[in-house]
């Protein structure tokens, strides 16, 4: 377990395991969080200070909730409004202290358009 707080410590994400790698995704919600997302199940994840000190964002086909601080604002995770239908979760890597998470490589998908994924480091 790796375990992370929001800023101000009211919100606590504890994570099965180092992600193998975090995605910067540029959807409208992400590039505007600014969110560097690992995905689990949502069974793996414990979240402690949710639902009482968070709020919630709900947008477009109402699949997921994007879920933040109520006091301090740091965004920590989205997870799906049913999940028996999507078993997965994302967790903002950006909460987590990096010196825990160590040298991950970082997955850029285009979320926007395509949903293709790549590294800055592929071969052209
Ligand atoms: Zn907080």
């Amino acid at each position: 377990m790796l375990s992370a707080t929001c800023h101000c410590g009211a919100i606590h994400v504890e994570i099965p395991r180092r992600p193998k790698q975090i995605t910067n995704c540029n959807c409208s919600i992400c590039r505007r969080l600014g969110t560097l997302l690992a995905y689990y199940k949502v069974r793996t994840v414990k979240v402690q200070g949710h639902p009482e000190h968070t709020d919630e964002y709900i947008q477009g086909d109402r699949t997921l909730r994007v879920v933040r601080c109520r006091i301090c604002g740091c965004t920590t995770h989205w997870e799906p409004l049913d999940s028996e239908r999507h078993t997965r979760l994302g967790v903002n890597i950006r909460n987590f202290d990096p010196e825990v998470i160590g040298n991950v490589r970082i997955r850029l998908l285009d979320g926007a358009s395509t949903w293709k994924s790549f590294f800055w480091d592929d071969p052209k």
